[in-house]
């Protein structure tokens, strides 16, 4: 520990956060080096492949060398500490070792989604003024190819900060190279075939090397740090190994100093680069993923969200590396070549964490529960939802067909601006009940506040109120990128001396807790306010329906109107009127009757996110007619459900 100091958020009187400053080595030491000394032929990452049973195994050690040889080359290419590299790369262990070497070596990272277009890409390119992009040719999903390689091309067209692109081969298919293109198999020193697995694997050489170093170091039976010290000192005057790049210095950083940005799922308009920082992050990602999901030694942790995400991030690579776990990186998608595609891979890999998304369960619910009973499931004890409000129906059926009645679920509410999970059911305190649908209890050093809607603070149980943190916590953004006038008046302005979420939620009885959706998704219907998510709820429990959709619209009487999207189960058929009645008898029996839809309109899918959450602000928009001010589509998946949409609204007026 250097030196310690006090930080104040201005925009809070000093009373938000106080972070006591210390310098540490930089994160790839936390999640690689560390392990490497005690145990390097753990497997650190099982890349699930796209083809189901190609998966690909490595060790910490060989990510650890993996990672040396970026940092070396983004090093020798100019490089620095503060800079930003942006990886447009799917969940693969080189994205990682992109991710850890740009730590090692103090640079941010700034991860975007490979599924996103050019525009988007573009736009958080500038945005992060970044002058490295580091890239795969091809992506491989769902038995697709992805040109990604040609679209980053596009991208850097509009993005004058870009100077090198690198760029590496997933699959065999050549690239036409652009000047600024460097061939990541560059790394070696082209012995070999140029594979990526050859780029992914140390040659035996590589390996000795590594070893004779290590048993050098040992004979001083030195510490962790010192040994680090002197890995600096041996290097610099071992040509061989530096000629060899697996050893690459890390940097010493500050626990403030950035460790990167990401932008957020853009549900709700521009997407914000939200920076987080070294030291509370990860403290914060490796503390939820070992007590969230009673990550024990030896687990193997099977979190299926993309390294683009937040989730990803978090419970992808840093939360289970800096704990020394072994983690999947699922590349494909949950219904390639089949929807049993989770629960074979469960099987075959004896997962015993399982971390996904409603939208994804919600899906495979459609498709019945043969292709969950086919696999053995016996390894999972933890089953883990992020990303939306889960449906009780989802729940259900994620407890008792998946779970075989046997795991517990946890339902864990967090925000790309936490940094990691806030409120969750915790299942390594076996006594504490966890209730379907919700998220339960604050992590430890979280403290909720529901606050009514003159901003006063609802100190009662069984009330609804907006969401805010009462206190700083670790795993808390530091800004937004570039506009931290846009961070202070979005999370700290709303409710002064409070972290305001934007989510709504309910405090039950008991004071447990459940998130009610987004406040933008609020509607007052004749005077009662009601959360959209909890009339879908009710809606998705309607025998045929797989999932829903609910806004409110401008109605002459009741203020506010209720209007359902309603997408049916594979290969049901109802008539328009036995459904109305149907879900009127639900919605009326388990809400109110002011909750019943006024409208209710079948479409065969629902705009998205590329992250699996439904785009209510477009569907809004929609029925407004307010076609132009569909705001900014660049994270909507699939442009033609909105297209879809529009179609049978202008045929319905
Ligand atoms: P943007 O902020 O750009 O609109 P986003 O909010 O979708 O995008 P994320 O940070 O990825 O981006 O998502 C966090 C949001 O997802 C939360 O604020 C909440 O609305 C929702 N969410 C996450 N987990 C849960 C959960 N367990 N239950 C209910 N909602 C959840
Ligand atoms: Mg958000």
């Amino acid at each position: 520990m250097h030196h310690a100091d006090v930080m104040m958020n201005e925009a809070n009187n000093g009373r938000f956060y106080c972070v006591y400053r210390v310098s540490l080595w930089a994160h790839a030491v936390n999640c690689l080096d560390r392990h490497v000394h005690t145990c390097p032929e753990r497997v650190a990452l099982i890349w699930e492949r796209d083809e189901p049973g190609s998966e690909f195994k490595v060790t910490y050690r060989q990510l650890l060398e993996m990672t040396c040889r970026l940092g070396n080359l983004l090093r020798r290419h100019g490089v620095k500490r503060g800079d930003c590299v942006t990886i447009y790369m799917p969940s693969c262990p080189l994205a990682v070792a992109s991710m850890l070497a740009c730590a090692r070596i103090g640079a941010a990272h700034n991860v975007v989604f490979a599924g996103f277009s050019a525009e988007a890409l573009a736009e958080r390119i500038r945005d992060a003024q970044s002058s490295t992009v580091i890239t795969v040719n091809q992506g491989v999903r769902g038995g697709k190819l992805t040109e990604l390689k040609k679209t980053v091309d596009t991208a850097v067209q509009s993005c004058p900060t870009v100077q090198q692109v690198f760029v590496a081969m997933r699959t065999e298919n050549p690239v036409a190279m652009t000047a600024k293109d460097v061939a990541m198999e560059e790394v070696r020193e082209q012995k070999e075939n140029q594979t990526l697995i050859k780029i992914l694997m140390p040659t035996a050489e590589d390996r000795k090397l590594y070893f004779n170093k290590r048993k050098q170091l040992s004979l001083f039976g030195c510490g962790f740090i010192t040994m680090l010290w002197l890995l600096h000192v041996i290097s610099d005057n071992a040509q061989e190994m530096q000629k060899e790049d697996v050893v690459c210095e890390p940097a010493a950083m500050d626990s403030e100093d950035v460790l990167f940005l990401l932008y957020t799922s853009g549900s709700t308009g521009k997407p914000k680069g939200l920076v987080h920082t070294q030291a509370g992050y990860l403290l914060y990602a490796a503390l939820t993923h070992r007590y969230v999901f009673s990550y024990h030694d030896g687990d193997v942790f099977g979190c299926v969200a993309d390294i683009g995400w937040i989730t990803g991030h978090s419970y992808s690579v840093y939360g289970p590396l800096a704990n020394g776990g072994t983690s999947v990186l699922f590349e494909s998608t949950p219904i390639y070549p089949d929807p049993g595609r989770y629960w074979e891979m469960v099987q075959r890999l004896k997962i015993n964490q399982f971390y996904g998304a409603p939208t994804a369960i919600r899906l495979l619910l459609k498709y019945g529960n043969q292709w969950v009973h086919k696999y053995d499931r016996s390894t999972l004890k933890t089953l883990g939802s992020v990303g939306e409000p889960i449906n009780t129906e989802a729940w259900e059926w994620y407890h008792t067909v998946v779970g075989d009645g046997r795991c517990p679920v946890v339902d864990t509410w967090w925000q790309t601006e936490t940094g990691g999970i806030c409120i969750t059911p915790r299942p390594s305190n076996p006594d504490a009940e966890i209730v379907p649908g919700m998220a339960m209890r604050p992590f430890f050093g979280i403290k909720p506040a529901l606050m009514d809607t003159e901003g006063e603070v609802l100190t009662s149980n069984h009330t609804s109120g907006a969401l805010c943190i009462a206190q700083p916590w670790p795993g808390m953004a530091r800004t937004i990128h570039n506009n931290h006038q846009r961070f202070i008046e979005t999370y700290c302005q709303p409710y002064p001396g409070y972290f305001f979420t934007g989510d709504g939620a309910y405090r039950s009885k008991e004071g447990y807790y459940q998130i009610t959706g987004r406040l933008d998704d609020v509607i007052n219907v004749s005077g009662h306010r009601i959360g959209t998510a909890e009339i879908e709820d009710v809606v998705n429990q309607c025998s045929q329906v797989a999932e829903s959709a609910v806004i409110g619209y401008s109605h002459n009487i009741k203020g506010e109107g209720v209007y359902a999207f309603v997408v049916l189960k594979k290969g049901m058929d109802v008539e328009e009127m036995d459904l109305s009645r149907q879900l009127n008898d639900l919605v009326s029996k388990k809400i109110a009757k002011y909750a019943c839809p006024d409208c209710i309109q079948v479409n065969s899918r629902l705009p998205k996110t590329r992250s699996g959450k439904i785009m209510r602000r477009v569907l809004r928009k929609v029925v407004e007619q307010d076609l132009n001010g569909l705001g900014d589509l660049s994270t909507l998946d699939d442009p033609a459900a909105v297209q879809e949409i529009i179609e049978v609204i202008v045929n319905i007026i």
